[in-house]
């Protein structure tokens, strides 16, 4: 991972901005697989949004595997791939960690116990070289959605050593200087970071809403920090939902200066 971080000055740009870029370009992602469909109905358009993303400076791209789950994937005649439970609901409770009275802590940790298996399995069996990463999202910059601390997450992450990263995504760019700094002292693997624009997302009505945070304003451009999370110990930083090709540049710029 530091070779790689090294072969990209010292620090990589990641791009998760997927999905706004096909929605930027015409796509409808109203539907439960999400971004995903796109790789049913239009992969020539993944394919650009992927491009555009590498022209604008990024050096790691994410898949379009959001919500491709299992079950939405065999709905549709297709095979096995998962993601969060949240995501697999298809109704935004990913971002607040609430998924109704039926789901106990049972049934949470037995579904992510079988997610996480998998992966170390496949690390492990397999001796993957790619590099993973874990990255964890936060409302209120301490707790994941679902309540548990940020740190412990970490924590769990850092003791596999497969995983090469671990960080932050999808969180409002304010706290992730904090969260830098904090997880800093329970991991010393590289850190990754990729906040959305800072507005939020309303999983009800599927759309993102201006910040209700004074002084964020919405679809700000988040380069001015990246100077200060690079300082304080991020050594892939990118962008989440709803930045844009100009937000990956504007990353790139400030690192190469
Ligand atoms: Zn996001």
């Amino acid at each position: 991972m530091s070779d790689f971080i090294r072969d990209c000055g010292g620090c990589a740009v990641l791009d998760g901005m997927l999905a706004t870029e096909l929605q930027r370009n015409g796509v409808n992602l109203n539907d439960p697989l999400w971004s995903a469909r796109c790789l049913i109905t239009c992969p020539h358009l993944v394919r650009k949004v992927h491009l555009d993303a590498i022209e604008a400076g990024a050096n790691v791209t994410l898949t379009a595997s959001y919500q491709a789950t299992i079950q939405r994937f065999e709905s549709r005649g297709f095979t096995r791939e998962e993601r969060s439970y949240g995501a697999y609901l298809a109704d935004g409770s990913e971002y607040r960690g609430d998924y109704g009275d039926a789901v106990d802590l049972k049934f949470l940790k037995d579904f992510h116990r079988r997610r996480i298996q998998a992966y170390v399995e496949i690390l492990e069996e397999n001796d993957i070289r790619i590099p993973a990463w874990f990255s964890f999202n936060t409302n209120d910059g301490i707790n994941v959605p679902s309540g548990d601390s940020v740190l412990d997450c970490v924590s769990v992450a850092d003791s596999c050593d497969k995983v090469l990263a671990v960080g932050i995504n999808c969180a409002p760019p304010r706290f992730i200087h904090d969260l830098i700094l904090s997880i800093r002292k329970v991991t010393s693997k590289s850190i990754l970071v990729y906040p959305n624009s800072g507005e939020t997302y309303d999983g009800h009505k599927k759309e993102w809403v201006e910040s209700k945070f004074k002084g964020e304003s919405s679809k700000q451009d988040f380069a001015s920090y990246v100077t200060k999370w690079h300082e304080a110990g991020a050594s892939i930083i990118g962008g989440c939902c709803r930045t844009t090709p100009r937000t990956l540049r504007a990353i790139r710029k400030v690192l190469n200066n």
